[in-house]
């Protein structure tokens, strides 16, 4: 890997070699595949988008537009081009209710990726960005979070090629391969289906009645065990603390044993039924 010198380039706007985003490909993996094609250290484009808009910190699960519009001058697409890399569309369509929508808080978020879709494409799906996501559907492989050396995966490693572990050097491409067990395919795909009913039909007044749904139940709960503090009114605490994530909202849901097919009974003959669909 040859090191270069973004400052001393003469390139502005894009980069020397340009990668298109493939579908469903994640904005984290999208930067790292620059990286790769222009035979630069994991985290360079990152750092030219950062130096375009003297800006200092970058957030793959929650880019401000800013830094969307910077990439996309850097590889010759529009902004909405690259907001096809995050889910942030989808969520700014629920907002309103919420002053701010997270997926998940970016400490929480822990990378992993799938080895076989980075042997055959250096490909990261952008549905390692939804929370509690553990498998490849594709390859119905368990996604791995850690390298053989026991070191977690970083998406950006200093001065290390794209695609490697931080520590050791090693490419993910030889990370295990481990097959999901039935029951976590299950769980897999029980948990993009609640995301993928929420991205696509969801309104910020049908995600209001979600967490009154899940409010409801939790009342319900209590009452069945005579609680004797009543808990402290679930949306009144969610819209004082002005940031809402998702992952909390289906960890809130799982605990209540409701089905996503139960919180979601209303959403087809409600006031909403002009879905916003892509
Ligand atoms: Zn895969
Ligand atoms: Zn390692």
């Amino acid at each position: 890997v040859t090191r270069i010198k973004i400052a001393d380039e003469n390139w502005s706007t894009t980069l020397p070699v340009i990668v298109k985003p493939d579908r469903d490909e994640w904005l984290g993996g999208f930067l790292l595949r620059c990286d790769r094609a222009n035979c630069w250290h994991a985290g360079e484009t990152v750092a030219h988008i950062l130096q375009s808009t003297s800006t200092k910190y970058f957030n793959p699960l929650a880019p401000p537009p800013l830094h969307l519009w910077a990439l996309g001058q850097a590889v010759g697409l529009s902004l909405t081009h690259m907001q096809h890399l995050t889910y942030q569309k989808e969520l700014a369509r629920l907002e309103g209710l919420i002053p701010r929508l997270l997926l998940q808080p970016a400490h929480s978020f822990l990378l992993g990726v799938c080895p076989e879709c980075i042997y055959q494409l250096h490909f990261i799906e952008k549905a390692v960005a939804l929370p509690f996501s553990q498998v490849c559907l594709e390859h119905e492989l368990r996604l791995q979070h850690q390298c053989s050396c026991h070191t977690y995966l970083k998406l950006f490693p200093r001065g290390k090629p794209p695609f490697c572990c931080a520590a050791c050097g090693l490419d993910w491409q030889k990370l295990p391969h481990v097959k999901a067990e039935h029951s976590a395919i299950q769980a897999e795909e029980t948990f993009r289906y609640f995301f993928s009913r929420l991205f696509s039909q969801g309104t910020p007044k049908r995600l209001a009645r979600l967490l009154s749904f899940i409010e409801e139940r939790q009342r319900r709960k209590e009452a069945s065990v005579k609680a004797k503090q009543p808990s402290v009114h679930y949306i009144s605490r969610l819209i004082a603390r002005g940031t809402l994530s998702l992952e909390d909202v289906v960890r809130d849901l799982v605990l209540t044993n409701a089905s996503f097919d139960e919180a979601f009974a209303d959403w087809t003959n409600d006031q909403d039924q002009i879905a916003v669909i892509e």
